[in-house]
Formats: structure tokens, C-alpha cells, sequence
């Protein structure tokens, strides 16, 4: 997913199917008018990245040049009369193709019409890459068309949203799902990650899932889900991936309207951020921070056996049970920052200090976001 100016857009045509597209378009082109040199004609801005390759694939001698239709200045109704930019040449007895990037209600194309109708051409022909039936008001004839799409809203590949985009080599699609802010909290047992998502989650207006406290609850509830549970929680141990991640797909899809989610205590493995990206990914979103609290061990192991004394959890109580849950932290989970860090989302956040200097903190990397 890409954002351009206040606007998400998701992966729409791949570089791939437009050369394929294009190719075609160039092969039938060439059969169709055997050994008569044509005239090419881009409409700019957008044709400039179709042009371009479309005559690279032509297979035989072609002009090529570039038009563009402005509006008249000081023309109230600039909607429907243009003038022309750029058409220099002697078009006389000549076969024009315009190519065009984009076909949609077809105004370009009846100004395109109007002004070629004195130019004295053999035949005016139409091509474009992208055409939208549904948006199409016209009735002019398209004679080489590339790719039908529905009536979305798309930018790349020469095709832009204000200015920008024009450059993507691949097509995106407007994302018209609501954007979500999707936010990993992290750092090794103790850090403070429960205390801090209860502030983040008021101030974000996001949901808060913490895997520990669902497993808990299970176990409370002796579900089988719990009983399974319990018998690695009790160690100290990481519950294997797969119920993990089943278990929180459940909890994201139960909170199908949330504005954005904090996951805590998950991911703790590669295999369960990777469940997490498809996820996000099935939901037309994203993952969009790793936060990390960042705490020295021995201040952890201080601060869970103090949280012991009230938690009643039974992995606070024990010093043994609380390294062994920071050794895990450290060889199963800590290289989830290589994760986030080569998709450039690691955010690291001191967490050693008082509850609302940390949460500060984190605010301040988050409103960066
Ligand atoms: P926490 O409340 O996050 O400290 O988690 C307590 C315990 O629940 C952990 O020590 C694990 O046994 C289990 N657990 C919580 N989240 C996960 C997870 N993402 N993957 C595997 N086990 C987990």
C-alpha cells in the first residue's frame, strides 16, 4: 500500500500485465496498418509512460509526438472547451493513433475529435491502456484497447492523484476501506506494555489485544483453548504459533470496525509476524510501527516480582519463571526488530522512568507516524 498526499491507494495492475497490454496493443497495431508510417499522438500529461514503451514495442518506422489540451484561460466553463498544446506538424493524408493513458467519460476524447476534424487526416484511431466502460459517456469509437477496469479511481504509471505518482511503474487503486492505524507493542516481559496500551488505546481510540490477557482469560474460563495454554504459560514458555495465531486472527474479526488495533505480546515469533502482515494485508491494511520499550533485564525482573505480589499471575511470582520468560524474549522474540526494522517501522521508545514520561514518549512516535 502506497500514500499519496491524504490518500491510500493498494496494488492495482502489476508492471507485468501493462507490458503485456501494451505489447499487445503495439502487435495489433502494427498488423492492422502493414507498412504505412503512422503518427503517434500522446495526450499529456498522463500518456507520457504508455508512449513511451507502446513505441519501443512498435515493431516498424512510426513518428511520434506529443499534444496537450489546456483549458482557456479566464473561461468560466473550462470543463468543456479546450485548446490544443503542441500540434505542430502537417497531419494531412496521415493516419493518426492517439494514445491515450486513460479513457474514462471520453471529454478528452470529444475535444480530441473536434480539433482533428479540420486537420485533413486519413484516419483518426483511438488506443488507449486503460478504459472504463462504466465511466464512458461517448460514442466514439476506441479501436485498440488495453485494459477494461471498473469505475475506480487510479493512479501510476503516468496517471496521477494531484501531482503525484505519475512515476509508479505499476497501478494503484484508491482504498475507499476506512485506514486503519495498526500498532505493535513491544518489548520483553515487564517493559510496561499493558500499562502503556490502556493509555494508548483511550488517546488513539484503538483496540487493545493483548495475547497474555486472552490466554489468561481462557484459563479462567477453562476452555480447551486455556488448558493448552496454561501448560507453556506456566513454564514461562511460548504457546507454539499456530494456536497463537488463530487465536488472535479470532480477536481482530471480532472487532471487524476498529479504527486501528495494539497488538501486545504479539508478534513473539517470525512465523506470527508474518501470520500478522497477511492479516493486515486480508483487511486492506497494514502494520504501521513496531514500539518498543526499551528496558535493561534487571529492571524487569525487579518490576514483575514487584507486579507478582498483586498480579497473582503465577509467571510473576517465581525469579526462575521470569528469567526464563525474558530468555525467551530474547531468543525467540527480539529479532522481530530486524523484522519491522527492515520494512522501516521500528520505533524504539526508552522505557525506563515514570508511567506518563514513557507515555510521552510513545505519543511523541506515534503522531510522527
Ligand atoms: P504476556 O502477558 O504477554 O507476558 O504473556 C504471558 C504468556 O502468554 C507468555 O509467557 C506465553 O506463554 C503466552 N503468550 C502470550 N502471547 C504469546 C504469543 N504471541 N506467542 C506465544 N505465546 C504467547
Amino acid at each position: 500500500m502506497i500514500k499519496l498526499h491524504d490518500k491510500y491507494f493498494k496494488p492495482f495492475i502489476s508492471a507485468k500485465e501493462i507490458d503485456a497490454a501494451v505489447s499487445k496493443m503495439a502487435a495489433d497495431l502494427a498488423n492492422d496498418l502493414g507498412d504505412e508510417i503512422p503518427v503517434f499522438i500522446g495526450v499529456l500529461n498522463g500518456s507520457f509512460m504508455v508512449v513511451s514503451d507502446f513505441v519501443k514495442k512498435y515493431p516498424k518506422p512510426c513518428e511520434v509526438t506529443f499534444i496537450k489540451l489546456a483549458s482557456y484561460e479566464g473561461v468560466k466553463s473550462t470543463d468543456d472547451i479546450q485548446r490544443l498544446i503542441g500540434l505542430t506538424q502537417d497531419l494531412t493524408g496521415r493516419t493518426v493513433v492517439i494514445i491515450e493513458d486513460i479513457i474514462d467519460t471520453g471529454k478528452t476524447l470529444h475535444e480530441i475529435h473536434r480539433i482533428f476534424k479540420n486537420e485533413g487526416v486519413k484516419q483518426l484511431l483511438i488506443a488507449t491502456l486503460f478504459y472504463k466502460p462504466e465511466a464512458y459517456k461517448k460514442d466514439f469509437k476506441l479501436h485498440y484497447v488495453g485494459i477494461e477496469i471498473p469505475n475506480k479511481f487510479i493512479v501510476g504509471y503516468g496517471l496521477d492523484y494531484d501531482g503525484l505518482g505519475r512515476d509508479l511503474p505499476e497501478v494503484y487503486q484508491l482504498k475507499t476501506t476506512q485506514h486503519m492505524t495498526n500498532l505493535v507493542l513491544f518489548g520483553p516481559p515487564g517493559a510496561g506494555k499493558g500499562t502503556q496500551a490502556n493509555f494508548l488505546k483511550e488517546k488513539y481510540n484503538l483496540v487493545h489485544i493483548s495475547t497474555g490477557d486472552v490466554f489468561r482469560f481462557n484459563i479462567k474460563n477453562k476452555t480447551a483453548l486455556g488448558t493448552l495454554a496454561k501448560s507453556f504459560m506456566d513454564k514461562g514458555e511460548l504457546v507454539p504459533d499456530q494456536v497463537t495465531i488463530d487465536m488472535l486472527s479470532a480477536e481482530v474479526e471480532k472487532n471487524a470496525g476498529a479504527n486501528g488495533f495494539i497488538f501486545d505480546g504479539f508478534p513473539r515469533t517470525n512465523a506470527q509476524a508474518e501470520a500478522l502482515d497477511k492479516l493486515m494485508e486480508s483487511k486492506d491494511s497494514q502494520i504501521n510501527a513496531m514500539i518498543a520499550l526499551e528496558v535493561e533485564d534487571e529492571v524487569l525482573v525487579e518490576r514483575l516480582l514487584e507486579r507478582g505480589k498483586s498480579s497473582g499471575r503465577k509467571d510473576d511470582a517465581n525469579e526462575g519463571i521470569i528469567r526464563n520468560r525474558i530468555k525467551e524474549y530474547y531468543t525467540k522474540t527480539a529479532i522481530l526488530k530486524d523484522f519491522y526494522s527492515a520494512q522501516n517501522k521500528y520505533y524504539g521508545v526508552d522505557g525506563f522512568g515514570g508511567v506518563e514520561d514513557i507515555t510521552e514518549r510513545l505519543c511523541a512516535s506515534i503522531d510522527k507516524l
